[in-house]
């Protein structure tokens, strides 16, 4: 997919910049085939914008999953958060998942809007250094659907990458030392648009969320196999809800039996680093529903622990030693 793609594209759009524009299967009776078969082709002149704007990004990081509900973006919600316990680190949080976000609400950012102004949009800010930008910020309400067409999602995903003003500095650079991108579940042509904007100016790599079951893992197997053919490397994969320590007796059950070794087995026999496993805590749902940062609220959970953990491995993996903890951990 390249080019900016008129709004009435079929489904499987191959962009007016592809040598194919015109002439591909999907391009039959498209109302564009004419105009799309006599124009100018060649790389996507966003290219070389979207470079520039992340040329001022430190780190890439994309947060996968092979199935919804796995708890994806709960997860990049709290590297996010984690990260930024730093207030020296500039992080920005981005949601691709155009027609599920959950960014504004686990964020605490509801109703906010984004703003425009001559350097580009600009994200919402959690806090001074933590900056998120959603297209749930864009409806007019919460439950409202977006119903788009693959075309039009993947032209909101490029001009997130060209026009956001991470910064505010209106230098047109980024500034930005970490930049998470939630994306949807599976592999669909949001990921490959991410990976093919972003690629060029660098990907750190993906993390991998999954819970112990063999249906889950399934789906993460694809996703192994989707980043291995695109080139992106895998920082590792995290096991969520792996466990239920029970807040009351803090005993420990196993709610989603790993019948096939879970996904530190799974992670061995695809030779992915295991990052580690996060126990099901209610009060995650409860911070994420609520729009507070469960790590800066629970610091005695174990599953506080399981977080910092993972989180520490993916900051060594990007060539950063800083330890991560809350502020009063
Ligand atoms: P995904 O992005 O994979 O679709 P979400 O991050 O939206 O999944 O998580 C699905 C639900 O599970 C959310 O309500 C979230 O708060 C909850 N959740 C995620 N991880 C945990 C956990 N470790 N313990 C308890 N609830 C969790």
């Amino acid at each position: 997919m390249s080019g900016d793609v008129p709004e009435n594209a079929p489904e499987n759009c191959v962009g007016p910049q592809s040598e194919q524009a015109g002439k591909a299967a999907a391009c039959e009776g498209c109302p564009n085939q004419n105009a799309c078969s006599t124009g100018p082709k060649g790389p996507d002149p966003a290219l070389p914008l979207i470079n520039e704007r992340m040329t001022g990004v430190k780190h890439k990081i994309l947060v996968l999953s092979g199935k919804g509900g796995v708890g994806k973006s709960t997860f990049a919600t709290n590297l996010a958060f984690a990260l930024s316990f730093d207030e020296n680190v500039q992080v920005g949080l981005m949601d691709i998942d155009i027609t599920g976000p959950s960014l504004p609400k686990m964020t605490g950012l509801e109703g906010e809007t984004i703003h425009q102004s001559n350097s580009g949009w600009s994200p919402v800010y959690v806090t001074d250094n933590l900056g998120v930008m959603s297209v749930g910020f864009m409806l007019s309400h919460p439950d409202e659907a977006v119903i788009w067409r693959g075309p039009k999602k993947n032209g909101m995903i490029k001009q997130f990458l060209k026009d956001v003003d991470w910064t505010g500095n209106g230098d047109g650079t980024s500034g930005l030392d970490y930049l998470v991108v939630d994306t949807p579940p599976g592999t669909s042509d949001e990921h490959l648009s991410a990976v093919q904007y972003l690629k060029e100016s660098g990907i750190d790599g993906a993390v991998l969320v999954t819970t112990p079951q063999e249906m889950a893992l399934q789906d993460v197997r694809k996703e192994i196999a989707f980043c291995r053919k695109v080139g992106v490397n895998i920082i590792g994969v995290v096991e969520n809800m792996a466990g239920f320590v029970c807040p009351n007796c803090k005993g420990e059950s196993v709610i989603f039996a790993p019948n096939t070794g879970g996904a530190r087995k799974m992670a061995e026999e695809t030779k992915i680093p295991f990052l580690g496993s996060i126990p099901l805590d209610p009060r995650i749902a409860k911070s994420c529903d609520l729009g507070e940062s469960f790590l800066d609220l629970y610091q005695d959970s174990p599953a506080y622990k399981a977080y910092t953990d993972i989180i520490q491995k993916i900051r060594a993996h990007v060539g950063d030693t800083t330890p991560v903890a809350a502020n009063g951990a």
